[in-house]
């Protein structure tokens, strides 16, 4: 497996991949790879790889937490075996002081994602953050509805592609949505997440975050994406935290990630026929 946006196959690939990033100042996400699953068993087995990924977090002394996508779970299957799933993570990673971030996926997950966040949070449980995309329309109002439970949110653009019914489309009034949107959440009192690449974004956002604590925001990037700007960011001082994908399903992921950079079809097609050829 060559492509760089992905650890490896295993949770020993992650596990070296996330003592590497500590050694070098940066705590972790990891991402178990689970989309396109097709039966509630696949789901399970999914959820049983977190329950891992949590012990070897807590054996291994790691600096991360786990982000976790609820199609994964089974959300678009079956909504109770999802939300089961996701408490009985929430709650063990609880148990290991660790926290849990639900990302978000693509609008028709929106609605039931944010519900289950908010029966978690009903339930008391408090370890677990969501994330909000600033291209969607309706952001805005989420952000004003979930206001009273002082989210922990991950704000990003968005990566899925969506009608211009629902999202902006326009890249400058996408990172104006950013802006407004993390403007909001701030005001509202919420831990933020800074999850963006985009060198304006980070300026901006970082003039915003300079009065607070060290403890009261983090910048987030991808494995293997923009890693000496990383590297400066985390010398200046500010945490940083890389989102850690493993797994067997590394293609739709390594996929999407190069829609975002045509520049890295070189890396996937060299992975793609090196597995083709069964050396992969
Ligand atoms: C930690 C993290 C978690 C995320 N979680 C979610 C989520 O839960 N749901 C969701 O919808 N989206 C998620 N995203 C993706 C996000 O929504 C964007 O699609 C993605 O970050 C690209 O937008 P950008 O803000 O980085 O800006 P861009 O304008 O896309 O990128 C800015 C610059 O960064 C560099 N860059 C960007 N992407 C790449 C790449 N793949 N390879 C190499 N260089 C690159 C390029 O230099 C580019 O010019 C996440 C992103 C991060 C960083």
């Amino acid at each position: 497996m060559s492509a760089p946006y992905i650890a490896g196959p295993t949770l020993g690939d992650a596990r070296r991949t996330v003592l590497a990033l500590n050694a070098g100042g940066r705590r972790a996400t990891i991402d178990v790879l689970g989309e396109e699953i097709h039966t509630a068993d696949e789901a399970r087995a999914i959820a049983a790889s977190y329950g891992e990924v949590l012990a070897a977090i807590h054996d291994d002394g790691l600096d991360a937490n786990v982000s976790v996508k609820l199609t994964g779970l089974g959300l678009k299957l079956d909504l109770g075996l999802c939300h089961e799933s996701l408490a009985v993570l929430v709650r063990a990673a609880a148990a290991r002081d660790a926290f849990v971030r639900i990302d978000m996926e693509d609008a028709s997950c929106v609605d039931d994602t944010l519900a289950l966040y908010r029966e978690l949070r009903a339930a008391g449980m408090d370890n677990v953050g969501i994330v909000l995309q600033a291209h969607l329309k309706r952001t805005h109002h989420d952000i004003a509805d979930l206001r009273e439970l002082r989210p922990s949110v991950r704000l990003c653009k968005g990566i899925y592609v969506e009608p211009s019914s629902i999202a902006f489309k326009d890249a400058e009034v996408v990172r104006r949505s950013f802006v407004s949107c993390l403007d909001a959440l701030l005001d509202g009192g919420s831990r933020v997440a800074i999850a963006t690449h985009d060198e304006e974004l980070i300026a901006q956002s970082l003039e915003r975050v300079a009065v607070l604590p060290p403890d009261g925001y983090e910048l987030q990037m991808l494995l293997g994406v923009r890693e000496a700007r990383a590297t400066e960011l985390v010398a200046a001082g500010h945490p940083l935290r890389v989102y850690v994908p493993f797994g067997q399903r590394w293609y739709e992921y390594s996929l999407r990630r190069l829609q975002e950079n045509p520049q890295m079809a070189g890396v996937i097609a060299r992975a793609t026929v090196a597995r083709a050829i069964g050396r992969g």
